[in-house]
């Protein structure tokens, strides 16, 4: 339940992400009235910002021309500043100070607190060991981080180790996944287990060939190349986002809505699933295109050898009763032809069929536009018939009327406010996405590996990735995914 009496404190409350997603999040929530009707919104950062620098920062990410003023100003209202560094005792006592002075002069003294860290994950263990031993005062204490979550298996469990040696308990810290908060991704659920025997009923080995999970990317890395080129697509995507989908479109049925029931299942999935081979990923680097530069030609890439992938995809295969057999092909990229994050499930053709050559049927989730559909064969409606393939549609934009759905920051801080660990990523669960990305990660960074392939900006991605779609028995159909009226 929502705890009263909140002090949310935002670390690196100068930086991209704070202005980006945190605060205007919390002002999304603030402004519906999700917050605890009493919170206290901190700001803290080395940065010496002027009250006026930090209302820039808190506001900088509203659309101003779409917000109520007056909410804008009681928001500002309800948050501060204080300035100090991520690793000094003094600091946080200096911290510790303006938040008993808040407390006492909004809460009767008492507070709830949640820590968020908006910092580079450098900083991560540094400062969970100076906040457990200097603010870990109120009735209540979490700790919110965002991925990555280290970048490997080692380092992610030496991060893990290093913050609950520091005192936080495991069920204390949530790991922001905010795939896991996408309105459509939450749907998952409720697709397959609220109509069990129409839909989940078709989740299985007899009848799915392929599953593929795409995130499409027309952008490339221009400006962040620093941040990215140590990390690269894999780690930006396909270990935790993708997985996440992964594990909601193939986990067996929990006991109940239970969270650690629920957890529990995805944790099975992830434990079916071998690291991937070396030799079944497709990683490539875009290069460049007309007025689009290429990753290398980036200024803020500063490695000119870089074999980072800006483009990756890899199969992976549950080794399960219910999957077995069947490949899940994860797909991502940047500076791609469309913005897509898109969900395809591949059905089997079935023997002796009357229509032998028609296209396979799909279920497609499209959680951008926010937009199921089954692709079905269907009688061309002209006198001499022949087969087509138009969609039947769950459209939310039209079905919904005033549709507002949660942006998934929203929802995810309001988890964290409600205490609710099962929209988090739990420690096993990052342990076993590791486990299976690990042994590509070090490969494909190692000498021997050969470099990414490259593929133009703006282009469909690699060759190859064609070739290793196809190979896999996926089915890149002719008229591809998009809704749109069949001549007849
Ligand atoms: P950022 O802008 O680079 O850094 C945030 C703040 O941290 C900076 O304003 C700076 O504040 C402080 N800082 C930066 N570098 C530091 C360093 N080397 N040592 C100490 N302090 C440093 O980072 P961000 O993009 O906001 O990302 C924050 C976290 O969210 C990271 O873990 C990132 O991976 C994750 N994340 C970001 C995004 C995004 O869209 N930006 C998306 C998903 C996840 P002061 O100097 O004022 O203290």
């Amino acid at each position: 339940e929502l705890k009263d009496k909140t002090l949310v404190v935002v670390f690196g409350a100068s930086g991209d992400l704070a202005r980006k997603m945190t605060f205007p999040s919390l002002f999304g929530l603030f402004k519906d009235g999700f917050l605890p009707p009493k919170t206290h919104i901190v700001g803290y950062a080395r940065s010496d910002l002027e009250r006026k620098d930090f209302e820039d920062r808190l506001t900088g990410g509203l659309d101003m021309e779409k917000e109520s003023k007056d909410k804008v100003e009681e928001f500002k209202k309800i948050s501060s500043y204080v300035k100090g560094a991520y690793d000094e005792d003094d600091a946080f006592k200096n911290l510790e100070k303006e938040l008993q002075k808040m407390a006492d002069k909004d809460f009767d003294g008492e507070s709830n607190r949640v820590y968020y860290l908006a910092v580079p994950p450098s900083q991560f263990t540094s400062l969970a060991d100076k906040l457990h031993k200097n603010n870990y005062k109120g009735t209540s204490n979490r700790l919110v981080i965002e991925k990555p979550f280290g970048k490997d298996s080692d380092s992610a469990k030496e991060m893990m180790d290093a913050i609950t040696k520091d005192g936080w308990k495991q069920e204390e810290v949530y790991r922001i996944d905010h795939f896991i908060g996408d309105e459509m991704a939450r749907s998952i659920m409720q697709l397959r287990f609220a109509n069990e025997l129409l839909i989940d009923s078709l989740f299985n080995k007899d009848k799915v060939s392929a599953v593929l999970i795409e995130l499409k990317e027309t952008f490339g890395c221009e400006g962040r190349g620093g941040y990215f080129d140590e990390f690269g697509i894999i780690r930006d995507v396909l270990q935790n986002h993708s997985m996440q989908l992964l594990t909601f479109l193939a986990m067996d049925k929990p006991e109940s809505l239970e969270e650690d029931h629920i957890r529990d299942e995805k944790v099975k999935v992830l434990q079916s699933i071998k690291p991937i081979k070396n030799d079944e990923a497709v990683m490539g680097q875009y290069t460049g295109n007309g007025d689009k530069p290429g990753y290398l030609d980036d200024e803020s890439v500063e490695n000119k050898e870089s074999k980072t992938a800006t483009f990756g995809e890899v199969v992976l295969r549950i080794d399960n009763d219910r999957w077995s057999g069947v490949p899940f092909i994860l797909k991502a990229g940047k500076a791609i032809e469309e913005d897509a994050l898109r969900i395809v499930i591949q059905f089997k053709q079935a023997e002796n069929s009357l229509y032998p050559s028609t296209d396979p049927n799909e279920l497609v989730i499209e959680l951008y536009e926010k937009k199921v559909y089954f692709k079905v064969n269907s009688k061309k409606p002209t006198m001499d018939g022949g087969i087509v393939r138009p969609e039947m549609v769950l459209d939310y934009e039209t079905k919904f009327d005033g549709l507002d759905a949660p942006q998934p920051y929203e929802f995810v801080i309001r988890e964290v406010l409600k205490g609710n660990q099962k929209s988090f990523v739990r420690q096993d669960e990052l342990e076993e996405e590791w486990r299976i990305f690990t042994p590509l990660l070090h490969y494909s960074e190692g000498k021997e590996s050969a470099r990414p392939v490259e593929y133009k900006y703006g282009s469909n991605g690699p060759k190859e990735s064609q070739e290793f779609e196809k190979k896999l028995g996926f089915v890149v159909t002719k008229d591809g995914y998009e809704l749109k009226k069949i001549d007849v």
